[in-house]
């Protein structure tokens, strides 16, 4: 089937789109970023700028931080597990306020 690339033009020949599928003259194609030769005209697709982003690292430490020292208060003294050993009161309920 004689197409619109039929046509004698010297240092160059026809190509077919791997896209579209038609044919063309190769210097009016090109090596697309999937691997594919496509016509520039119609189907050529750049690659998305996003797909160039890279990652920051998320930097989460805290930068005044001190050493944990043990005494924390008391906690809850109606939680199990949580209550410690001379902070727990038996009745008292409160959640955040020591009892001492
Ligand atoms: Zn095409």
């Amino acid at each position: 089937m004689k197409g619109r690339a039929d046509y004698l033009k010297l240092g160059s020949h026809n190509v077919i789109c791997d896209r579209c599928g038609r044919k063309y003259k190769v210097e009016e194609t090109t090596i697309e970023w999937t691997g594919l030769r496509v016509c520039k005209r119609r189907c050529y697709e750049p690659r998305h700028p996003q797909e160039f982003l890279k990652g920051r690292k998320d930097d989460q430490h805290v930068p005044d931080a001190k050493p944990d020292t043990g005494n924390q208060g008391c906690g809850p003294s109606n939680v199990v597990g949580q209550a410690k050993v001379g902070c727990a009161v038996v009745g008292f309920f409160d959640k955040w306020k020591s009892p001492l």
